[in-house]
């Protein structure tokens, strides 16, 4: 095609009417029809957009605990209040629509949420059930490899990568994720007092983490890593992305103990010290006490939703082995119908398992390994047996874990 000189292929004005044309070697286009090109796509986006967060089936606070409820034994509060703040993500996106339609409209800020929980208490399998249930892209990511950009390790943006990726590089659809973030304790600085102990390395990656809590456009290797340096970065603006962090925060319980000591009106109205519940001073957790922990004011204001979850006594232990959906016994249970056995297993022998859990303090990390060996060399007979029903007892539990004790004292805490 011949170029049209003067004159705009789209709607015929000439160079004589507009302040602005773009010529190329085949067509023109003015400046009013770059606006109106630039105003539908646009608005081509919004609509895809609405059109695909209108998809998004809202779960009520009630249904996502429910939902909890069948994974994750107790921890009644955590699961409220992560109940609650999935609802409220979900809601703060739809109703981001709205403002992008209509000025006026009140922003609705998000809540990102600090969860502190001794290890093995359900800190990821609460994130991961949540995930499962969730029609966001999700993703988890560990915060002792984060380090400071130029620092051998991850940067921090990779955590966005991640979400990227599980988001099939769709954009749009990163930019409401949830992102879970673990260990966030182990990038604590050592002191309270920036003056006295300089820990530049933990400090460092809160300062980076920061960037992408508050909101801001931030360009990610889609690929992740320094790999690839070659790759053009991604702008992902994280304005609407959930933020939940876990961590273990080793000891707090004493800056928790001693804050409640000074303070004899304590919290949520405790007068006297013995109504303290001392066995799990967590449940007390202010931010000032992870904040004295080591986080840096401005990441702990960051996160307006601090809950906790409680240690894992006896009881709740046995309940893990056999309640939620995916129990281990169940799955033992299932293992041996498979050969045509019945399984069962003798409260004394499921009490035994869950005091050893504790003995060895491994919290419920350590039932599985704890019940496979005691089950290997059943599980090697059976098959060519002709046992229709095994009833575990405590005496078989007890002998078949002392043969292996001594490899259990050196099981990964
Ligand atoms: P952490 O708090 O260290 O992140 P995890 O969530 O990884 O602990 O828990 C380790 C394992 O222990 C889980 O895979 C799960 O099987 C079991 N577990 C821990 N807490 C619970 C709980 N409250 N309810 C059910 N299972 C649990």
């Amino acid at each position: 095609m011949a170029k049209v000189k003067n004159s705009c292929s789209f709607c015929g004005r000439t160079e004589n009417e507009v302040e602005f044309m773009v010529n190329s070697h085949e067509a023109n286009i003015c400046e009013n029809c770059i606006e109106k090109v630039h105003q539908m796509k646009k608005d081509e986006k919004k609509e895809r957009a609405s059109h695909s967060i209108a998809k998004l089936e809202v779960k009520k606070p009630k249904e996502i605990k429910e939902y909890l409820d069948q994974y994750v034994i107790g921890q009644e509060e955590a699961k409220k209040v992560l109940s609650v703040a999935v609802y409220n993500h979900y809601k703060r996106l739809n109703h981001t629509i709205n403002v992008l339609n209509n000025s006026e409209e009140i922003e609705l800020d998000k809540s990102n949420i600090i969860i502190v929980g001794q290890t093995g208490t359900g800190k990821t399998l609460l994130a991961r059930t949540i995930a499962r249930m969730l029609n966001v892209p999700f993703a988890i990511a560990d915060a002792t490899v984060l380090t400071e950009a130029g620092y051998v390790g991850e940067d921090v943006e990779t955590i966005l990568t991640r979400l990227l990726q599980a988001a099939d590089y769709d954009v749009e659809k990163a930019e409401r994720g949830i992102v879970f973030i673990d260990e966030i304790d182990k990038i604590a600085r050592k002191s309270d007092n920036p003056s006295i102990t300089r820990d530049v390395s933990g400090e460092g990656v809160q300062q980076a983490l920061l960037k992408l809590l508050e909101g801001s456009i931030v360009h990610v290797p889609p690929q992740g890593g320094r790999k690839h340096p070659e790759q053009k970065l991604t702008a992902i603006n994280t304005k609407n992305i959930l933020f939940i962090s876990a961590g273990a925060f080793n000891n707090i319980e004493r800056t928790i103990a001693g804050r409640l000591k000074s303070n004899s009106i304590g919290f949520k109205g405790i007068k006297k010290s013995e109504d303290i519940d001392k066995e799990n001073l967590l449940k007390y957790i202010q931010p000032q006490d992870i904040k004295k922990f080591g986080l840096i004011p401005e990441l702990v204001g960051r996160f307006p939703v601090l809950t906790h979850l409680d240690p894992l006594n006896k009881e709740a232990l046995i309940r893990i082995l056999t309640e939620p959906k995916n129990a281990i016994i169940k799955q033992y249970k299932k293992l041996f119908e498979i050969d045509g056995v019945k399984l069962r297993f003798s409260s004394e022998a499921l009490d035994y398992f869950a005091g050893k859990a504790i003995e060895y303090q491994l919290g419920a990390r350590g039932l599985r390994g704890l019940i496979e060996n005691v089950m290997t060399d059943l599980m090697y007979e059976t098959p060519e047996s002709n046992k229709k029903e095994i009833t575990i007892s405590q005496k078989f539990a007890k002998d078949q874990f002392e043969r292996f004790a001594g490899k259990f004292n050196n099981i990964e805490k």
